[in-house]
């Protein structure tokens, strides 16, 4: 629990840096994590304004790309391409900034070392992440002993503006919502910087993006059935709220049609984005509210508010609790059962969890209503263990975030915050959700 608060108090001295006078000749590297842009990215802007070279730095850490116990991958095919597309798109902006990216793949630790060796690093600047596997590689990172600035950067509110401390964060999401938005301060994205000028020797060894065989998957070929076919990178982003915002307007719709099955604009399709870190939730919130004084504010405008709020309250939960928020209510490593496979690989009895199951393991996503229905049949009907199936999600899901998944896995099967029991009827969702059966015969067909 100390972990995650204490990286708080570190991104909080981020202020008491900012007047600190330049020493001469400092290079800053700037650990690109799950913040793959260059808009409102806090520690590429600082790193740009305090130091004179900066490297900009993306390692795959080998923890993220190395099998889970149950033998699947820990980044699964769908989310390693969304990564490499992103990462593509980041080495563009920067190139367009005079700089590039230093990808590279092992202990992050390990690799920085290799940079500080040919290029000593006076500072590292990172987003820090609250969750535990997130801050013991910013651990491993820091017993190198490079100075290191921490910047929390992930969620809609920065813990400085809650109206409460982030270890008293609400129990229920209903009075986090209601606090925070009775005193809302949302701080105003900031600017790509102007330029990024690294050293010279650093850019002739850049090295190429890696490819899916790098981590021993063939390259995928889209699902026509697919409701994401959305690429990654900061770009992307930009057109899909523009799409979803501006052009379409499907925004005023949202509230409707959020709990939709079948095409791209039933919802945001924002999560693989936020969860990349392509945007920031503070820009979406900005083209949110640039949308509403445009257009028009109706009560869709205000659930997309609405369901960033969740986010938040997951990640500031998990801030919260630390280790306790990823392994409440379960065995230590449950073993996969038959009956598990059968509803990972959608071959239960229940055609509407089959269809989403399918949706999942063929594409990377699923919509929020089918995430709810299958983990409610898991944990509810199955009875088998929650962390399976959020390590099934975390495996395959193009969005994946730790707090979101975990959270909502926690809250489904009733051993998180506001336990409770919530089993869904899955007949009656599907009657009230796929009246026509239409999703059901487009994926179980
Ligand atoms: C069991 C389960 C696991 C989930 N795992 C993830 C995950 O790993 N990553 C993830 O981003 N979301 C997760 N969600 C939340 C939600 O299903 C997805 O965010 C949403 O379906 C993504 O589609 P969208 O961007 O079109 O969402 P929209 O409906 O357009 O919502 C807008 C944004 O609000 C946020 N949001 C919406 N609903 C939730 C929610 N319930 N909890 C937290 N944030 C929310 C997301 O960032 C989303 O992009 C999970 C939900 C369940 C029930």
């Amino acid at each position: 629990m100390k972990s995650g608060i204490a990286a708080i108090a570190a991104a909080n001295t981020e202020k008491s840096h900012r007047s600190m006078n330049k020493p001469s000749e400092t290079t800053a590297l700037v650990w690109f994590r799950n913040s793959l842009r260059a808009t409102d990215f806090k520690a590429l802007y600082t790193a740009c304004k305090e130091a004179q070279l900066v490297i900009p730095f993306y390692c795959f850490d080998d923890h993220f790309h190395t099998p889970l116990y149950t033998g699947w991958p820990k980044t699964g095919a769908f989310r390693t391409r969304f990564l490499l597309e992103s990462l593509e798109e980041l080495r563009l902006s920067l190139q367009k900034l005079g700089s590039d990216l230093y990808i590279t793949r092992g202990i992050t630790a390990a690799e920085i070392m290799k940079i500080h060796q040919k290029f000593p690093i006076s500072c590292i600047y990172l987003p820090t992440y609250p969750t535990p596997e997130e801050l013991d590689i910013e651990k491993g990172v820091q017993a190198l002993g490079i100075p290191m600035k921490r910047f929390f950067e992930h969620t809609l509110i920065h813990p400085s503006d809650l109206p409460f401390p982030p270890e008293k964060v609400p129990h229920v999401f209903t009075d986090f919502r209601k606090k925070t938005e009775k005193s809302l301060r949302i701080q105003e994205p900031l600017p790509s910087p102007e330029s990024v000028k690294t050293p010279e020797e650093f850019l002739n060894l850049a090295c190429p993006t890696p490819r899916m065989e790098d981590f021993g998957f063939s390259p995928l070929s889209d699902d026509p059935r697919s409701a994401f076919k959305l690429k990654g990178g900061e770009i992307q982003a930009t057109h899909r709220i523009d799409h979803y915002f501006f052009k379409t307007h499907s925004i005023l719709r949202y509230k409707e049609t959020r709990n939709g099955l079948i095409g791209q604009d039933y919802s945001s399709k924002l999560s693989a984005y936020l969860a990349a870190g392509c945007v920031s939730p503070r820009t979406v919130f900005k083209q949110l509210k640039t949308y509403e004084n445009h257009n028009e504010a109706n009560e869709s405008t205000y659930w997309l508010f609405f369901e960033l709020l969740w986010r938040d309250f997951f990640h500031f939960t998990a801030l919260k609790s630390g280790h306790r928020f990823f392994k409440i209510g379960t065995e230590d490593r449950p073993k996969v059962t038959p009956k598990f496979e059968e509803w990972r690989l959608g071959q239960t009895c229940e055609p509407f969890v089959n269809a989403n199951m399918k949706e999942l393991l063929h594409t990377g996503f699923m919509s929020n209503r089918g995430r709810q229905n299958v983990a409610s049949f898991l944990v509810h009907h199955l009875k088998q263990d929650w962390y399976l199936g959020a390590m099934w999600f975390e495996s395959q899901l193009i969005d994946y975030d730790p707090c979101s998944n975990y959270g909502n896995w926690t809250y489904l099967a009733g051993v998180g915050n506001d336990p409770r029991n919530r089993v869904f009827n899955i007949k009656k969702q599907a009657d009230i959700y796929d009246p026509h059966g239409a999703y059901q015969s487009l994926w179980n067909a």
